[in-house]
Protein backbone atom coordinates (compact mmCIF):
# COMPACT_ATOMS: atom_id res chain seq x y z
CA UNK A 1 0.00 0.00 0.00
CA UNK A 2 0.86 3.48 -0.78
CA UNK A 3 1.21 6.38 2.27
CA UNK A 4 0.98 10.29 1.49
CA UNK A 5 1.32 12.92 3.90
CA UNK A 6 -1.11 15.44 3.46
CA UNK A 7 -0.44 18.79 5.22
CA UNK A 8 -3.29 20.86 6.58
CA UNK A 9 -5.78 17.40 6.42
CA UNK A 10 -7.58 18.41 9.42
CA UNK A 11 -10.83 20.54 7.28
CA UNK A 12 -11.48 21.87 3.93
CA UNK A 13 -9.62 20.85 1.03
CA UNK A 14 -6.92 18.97 3.25
CA UNK A 15 -9.57 16.93 4.34
CA UNK A 16 -11.38 15.61 0.86
CA UNK A 17 -7.71 15.06 -0.36
CA UNK A 18 -7.49 12.73 2.33
CA UNK A 19 -10.49 11.15 1.84
CA UNK A 20 -10.23 10.66 -1.74
CA UNK A 21 -6.72 9.35 -0.98
CA UNK A 22 -7.83 6.93 1.43
CA UNK A 23 -10.45 6.04 -1.27
CA UNK A 24 -7.89 4.87 -4.06
CA UNK A 25 -5.85 2.95 -1.50
CA UNK A 26 -3.49 5.22 0.36
CA UNK A 27 -2.55 5.25 3.52
CA UNK A 28 -2.59 9.03 5.26
CA UNK A 29 -0.55 11.14 7.23
CA UNK A 30 -3.86 13.59 8.41
CA UNK A 31 -1.33 16.91 10.10
CA UNK A 32 -3.10 19.77 11.80
CA UNK A 33 -1.98 22.68 13.79
CA UNK A 34 -4.56 22.87 16.49
CA UNK A 35 -7.74 20.87 15.83
CA UNK A 36 -7.09 17.95 16.66
CA UNK A 37 -10.70 17.08 17.02
CA UNK A 38 -11.20 17.25 13.46
CA UNK A 39 -8.45 15.24 12.77
CA UNK A 40 -9.29 12.70 14.28
CA UNK A 41 -12.44 12.40 12.84
CA UNK A 42 -10.56 12.61 9.18
CA UNK A 43 -8.50 9.89 10.55
CA UNK A 44 -11.63 8.16 11.36
CA UNK A 45 -13.08 8.84 8.00
CA UNK A 46 -9.44 7.44 6.35
CA UNK A 47 -9.92 4.09 8.59
CA UNK A 48 -13.54 3.97 7.15
CA UNK A 49 -12.37 3.48 3.53
CA UNK A 50 -10.13 0.66 4.69
CA UNK A 51 -6.82 2.66 5.04
CA UNK A 52 -4.11 3.73 7.90
CA UNK A 53 -3.81 6.95 9.33
CA UNK A 54 -1.69 8.76 11.70
CA UNK A 55 -2.52 11.79 12.83
CA UNK A 56 0.40 14.24 13.52
CA UNK A 57 0.25 17.72 14.89
CA UNK A 58 2.46 20.43 13.30
CA UNK A 59 2.82 23.71 12.55
CA UNK A 60 5.00 23.85 9.01
CA UNK A 61 5.70 27.44 9.83
CA UNK A 62 8.45 25.74 12.37
CA UNK A 63 11.72 23.70 11.61
CA UNK A 64 11.06 21.83 14.36
CA UNK A 65 7.61 20.78 13.91
CA UNK A 66 8.13 20.16 10.23
CA UNK A 67 11.72 17.61 11.28
CA UNK A 68 8.91 16.28 13.78
CA UNK A 69 6.38 15.37 11.19
CA UNK A 70 8.66 13.83 8.74
CA UNK A 71 10.38 11.60 11.25
CA UNK A 72 6.64 10.61 12.19
CA UNK A 73 5.40 9.79 8.73
CA UNK A 74 8.23 7.24 8.11
CA UNK A 75 8.17 5.96 11.59
CA UNK A 76 4.23 5.59 10.77
CA UNK A 77 4.47 3.99 7.06
CA UNK A 78 7.96 3.24 6.49
CA UNK A 79 7.86 4.94 3.36
CA UNK A 80 5.89 8.03 2.10
CA UNK A 81 5.11 8.39 -1.71
CA UNK A 82 3.47 11.14 -1.82
CA UNK A 83 3.58 14.45 -0.24
CA UNK A 84 0.30 16.98 -0.69
CA UNK A 85 1.69 20.80 0.65
CA UNK A 86 -2.39 21.80 1.18
CA UNK A 87 -2.13 23.68 4.66
CA UNK A 88 -2.28 27.40 4.10
CA UNK A 89 -3.71 30.61 5.59
CA UNK A 90 -5.41 33.73 4.39
CA UNK A 91 -5.16 37.31 6.12
CA UNK A 92 -6.88 37.52 9.30
CA UNK A 93 -8.04 41.14 7.88
CA UNK A 94 -7.49 42.66 4.49
CA UNK A 95 -5.36 45.51 3.94
CA UNK A 96 -4.08 47.37 0.88
CA UNK A 97 -0.49 47.22 -0.35
CA UNK A 98 0.34 50.46 0.35
CA UNK A 99 -0.41 49.81 4.20
CA UNK A 100 -0.53 46.45 5.12
CA UNK A 101 1.72 45.60 7.99
CA UNK A 102 4.82 43.30 8.35
CA UNK A 103 3.03 41.00 11.35
CA UNK A 104 0.56 38.95 8.63
CA UNK A 105 2.89 39.02 5.75
CA UNK A 106 5.83 37.11 8.07
CA UNK A 107 3.13 34.72 9.35
CA UNK A 108 1.55 34.27 5.45
CA UNK A 109 5.13 33.87 4.42
CA UNK A 110 5.97 31.21 6.72
CA UNK A 111 3.27 28.97 6.95
CA UNK A 112 2.05 29.09 3.02
CA UNK A 113 5.67 29.19 1.46
CA UNK A 114 8.73 28.93 3.65
CA UNK A 115 6.68 25.79 5.30
CA UNK A 116 6.05 23.53 1.77
CA UNK A 117 9.80 25.34 0.42
CA UNK A 118 11.23 23.72 3.52
CA UNK A 119 9.12 20.47 4.03
CA UNK A 120 9.53 19.20 0.16
CA UNK A 121 12.98 19.61 1.09
CA UNK A 122 13.06 17.15 3.43
CA UNK A 123 10.83 14.47 1.80
CA UNK A 124 12.21 14.80 -1.26
CA UNK A 125 15.95 14.51 0.32
CA UNK A 126 14.06 11.02 2.48
CA UNK A 127 12.54 10.08 -1.49
CA UNK A 128 16.36 10.12 -2.68
CA UNK A 129 17.83 8.47 0.03
CA UNK A 130 15.22 5.69 0.07
CA UNK A 131 15.01 5.14 -4.05
CA UNK A 132 11.12 6.00 -3.86
CA UNK A 133 9.80 7.59 -7.34
CA UNK A 134 7.25 9.47 -5.40
CA UNK A 135 4.91 12.39 -6.18
CA UNK A 136 4.82 16.14 -5.06
CA UNK A 137 2.04 18.60 -5.31
CA UNK A 138 1.62 21.77 -3.76
CA UNK A 139 -1.97 23.47 -3.92
CA UNK A 140 -1.54 26.99 -4.66
CA UNK A 141 -4.33 29.26 -5.60
CA UNK A 142 -5.35 31.57 -8.50
CA UNK A 143 -4.34 34.21 -6.16
CA UNK A 144 -0.89 32.61 -7.70
CA UNK A 145 -1.82 34.92 -10.58
CA UNK A 146 -4.56 37.51 -9.95
CA UNK A 147 -3.28 40.74 -8.38
CA UNK A 148 -5.30 41.20 -5.47
CA UNK A 149 -4.03 44.37 -4.16
CA UNK A 150 -5.75 44.15 -0.80
CA UNK A 151 -4.24 40.94 0.24
CA UNK A 152 -0.81 41.23 -1.38
CA UNK A 153 1.12 39.12 1.10
CA UNK A 154 -1.31 36.05 0.15
CA UNK A 155 -1.01 36.65 -3.42
CA UNK A 156 3.09 36.42 -2.96
CA UNK A 157 2.78 33.29 -1.01
CA UNK A 158 0.85 31.66 -3.86
CA UNK A 159 2.82 33.07 -6.58
CA UNK A 160 6.05 32.06 -4.73
CA UNK A 161 4.54 28.23 -4.67
CA UNK A 162 4.20 28.20 -8.69
CA UNK A 163 8.08 28.59 -8.90
CA UNK A 164 8.52 26.26 -6.02
CA UNK A 165 7.11 23.62 -8.21
CA UNK A 166 8.50 24.65 -10.91
CA UNK A 167 12.34 24.11 -8.87
CA UNK A 168 11.59 20.98 -6.96
CA UNK A 169 10.12 19.70 -10.46
CA UNK A 170 13.73 20.52 -12.57
CA UNK A 171 15.95 19.08 -9.62
CA UNK A 172 14.02 15.99 -8.76
CA UNK A 173 13.28 14.59 -12.65
CA UNK A 174 16.35 12.35 -12.47
CA UNK A 175 15.33 11.27 -9.51
CA UNK A 176 12.06 10.03 -10.44
CA UNK A 177 9.95 12.45 -8.31
CA UNK A 178 7.15 14.34 -10.50
CA UNK A 179 6.33 17.45 -8.93
CA UNK A 180 2.76 19.31 -9.65
CA UNK A 181 1.18 22.40 -8.99
CA UNK A 182 -3.16 22.45 -8.35
CA UNK A 183 -4.79 25.56 -8.42
CA UNK A 184 -8.27 25.21 -6.93
CA UNK A 185 -11.10 28.03 -8.13
CA UNK A 186 -13.46 29.20 -5.37
CA UNK A 187 -13.80 26.14 -3.34
CA UNK A 188 -16.32 25.46 -0.15
CA UNK A 189 -14.30 25.90 3.19
CA UNK A 190 -13.78 27.42 6.45
CA UNK A 191 -11.42 29.81 4.57
CA UNK A 192 -14.07 30.86 2.33
CA UNK A 193 -17.14 30.90 4.67
CA UNK A 194 -16.93 34.68 5.77
CA UNK A 195 -17.27 35.82 2.30
CA UNK A 196 -20.11 33.54 1.24
CA UNK A 197 -22.36 35.54 -0.14
CA UNK A 198 -20.00 37.67 -1.39
CA UNK A 199 -18.86 34.42 -3.52
CA UNK A 200 -22.07 33.40 -4.51
CA UNK A 201 -23.41 36.20 -6.00
CA UNK A 202 -19.82 36.34 -8.34
CA UNK A 203 -20.16 32.43 -8.84
CA UNK A 204 -24.11 32.14 -9.58
CA UNK A 205 -24.70 35.73 -10.73
CA UNK A 206 -21.86 36.67 -11.97
CA UNK A 207 -20.26 33.61 -13.50
CA UNK A 208 -16.42 34.29 -12.69
CA UNK A 209 -16.56 30.67 -12.64
CA UNK A 210 -17.86 29.50 -15.87
CA UNK A 211 -19.05 26.19 -14.12
CA UNK A 212 -21.49 27.97 -11.96
CA UNK A 213 -21.00 26.36 -8.73
CA UNK A 214 -18.75 26.26 -5.94
CA UNK A 215 -15.66 23.62 -5.79
CA UNK A 216 -15.78 21.25 -2.96
CA UNK A 217 -12.62 19.94 -1.51
CA UNK A 218 -13.69 16.54 -3.25
CA UNK A 219 -13.07 18.02 -6.35
CA UNK A 220 -9.22 18.90 -5.59
CA UNK A 221 -9.22 15.57 -3.84
CA UNK A 222 -9.89 13.76 -7.30
CA UNK A 223 -7.12 15.72 -9.32
CA UNK A 224 -4.88 14.48 -6.59
CA UNK A 225 -5.56 11.06 -6.91
CA UNK A 226 -5.20 11.76 -10.97
CA UNK A 227 -1.35 12.46 -9.97
CA UNK A 228 -1.02 9.74 -7.22
CA UNK A 229 -2.05 6.98 -9.20
CA UNK A 230 0.44 8.35 -12.06
CA UNK A 231 -2.18 8.94 -14.89
CA UNK A 232 0.87 11.83 -15.52
CA UNK A 233 3.84 9.72 -15.81
CA UNK A 234 5.48 11.99 -18.35
CA UNK A 235 4.21 15.20 -16.95
CA UNK A 236 5.86 17.68 -14.50
CA UNK A 237 6.41 21.03 -12.80
CA UNK A 238 2.37 21.06 -14.44
CA UNK A 239 0.23 23.40 -13.23
CA UNK A 240 -3.56 21.40 -12.82
CA UNK A 241 -6.37 24.18 -12.64
CA UNK A 242 -9.06 22.54 -10.32
CA UNK A 243 -11.22 25.95 -10.67
CA UNK A 244 -14.41 25.46 -12.71
CA UNK A 245 -12.87 27.65 -15.63
CA UNK A 246 -12.11 30.61 -13.74
CA UNK A 247 -8.77 31.31 -15.38
CA UNK A 248 -10.34 31.12 -18.59
CA UNK A 249 -11.24 34.87 -17.87
P1 LIG B 1 -9.15 25.80 5.76
O1 LIG B 1 -9.00 27.06 6.54
O2 LIG B 1 -10.50 25.20 5.61
O3 LIG B 1 -8.17 24.67 6.38
C1 LIG B 1 -6.83 25.00 6.62
C2 LIG B 1 -6.06 23.76 7.04
O4 LIG B 1 -4.68 24.13 7.22
C3 LIG B 1 -6.53 23.19 8.37
O5 LIG B 1 -6.41 21.78 8.33
C4 LIG B 1 -5.55 23.79 9.37
O6 LIG B 1 -5.36 23.01 10.56
C5 LIG B 1 -4.27 23.79 8.54
N1 LIG B 1 -3.27 24.76 9.02
C6 LIG B 1 -3.44 26.08 9.25
N2 LIG B 1 -2.30 26.62 9.70
C7 LIG B 1 -1.39 25.62 9.75
C8 LIG B 1 -0.04 25.54 10.16
N3 LIG B 1 0.63 26.60 10.63
N4 LIG B 1 0.59 24.33 10.10
C9 LIG B 1 -0.07 23.23 9.66
N5 LIG B 1 -1.37 23.25 9.27
C10 LIG B 1 -2.01 24.42 9.33
O7 LIG B 1 -8.50 26.11 4.33
P2 LIG B 1 -8.85 25.51 2.88
O8 LIG B 1 -9.10 24.07 2.99
O9 LIG B 1 -9.83 26.39 2.24
O10 LIG B 1 -7.45 25.76 2.15
C11 LIG B 1 -6.47 24.74 1.98
C12 LIG B 1 -5.42 25.24 1.00
O11 LIG B 1 -6.05 25.54 -0.24
C13 LIG B 1 -4.72 26.52 1.45
O12 LIG B 1 -3.36 26.46 1.07
C14 LIG B 1 -5.45 27.59 0.67
O13 LIG B 1 -4.64 28.73 0.48
C15 LIG B 1 -5.73 26.88 -0.62
N6 LIG B 1 -6.83 27.41 -1.42
C16 LIG B 1 -8.11 27.50 -0.91
C17 LIG B 1 -9.13 27.98 -1.70
C18 LIG B 1 -10.54 28.08 -1.25
O14 LIG B 1 -11.38 28.64 -1.99
N7 LIG B 1 -10.91 27.55 -0.10
C19 LIG B 1 -8.87 28.43 -3.08
C20 LIG B 1 -7.50 28.28 -3.51
C21 LIG B 1 -6.54 27.79 -2.70
P3 LIG B 1 -6.30 23.23 11.88
O15 LIG B 1 -7.62 22.57 11.56
O16 LIG B 1 -5.56 22.53 12.97
O17 LIG B 1 -6.44 24.69 12.07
Amino acid sequence: MSAALVTGASRGIGRGIALCLASAGFDVVVNYASNAAAAQEVATQVQKRGARAAVVRGDLALAEDRARLVDASYEAFGDIDLLVNNAGVAPAVRADILEAGEESFDRLVGINLKGPYFLTQLVANRMIAAGTRGRIVTISSMSAYTASVNRGDYCITKAGLSMLTKLYAARLAEHGINVYEVRPGIIETDMTGGVREKYDRLILDEGVTPIRRWGTPDDVGRAVVAIATDLLPFSTGQVIDVDGGFHLR
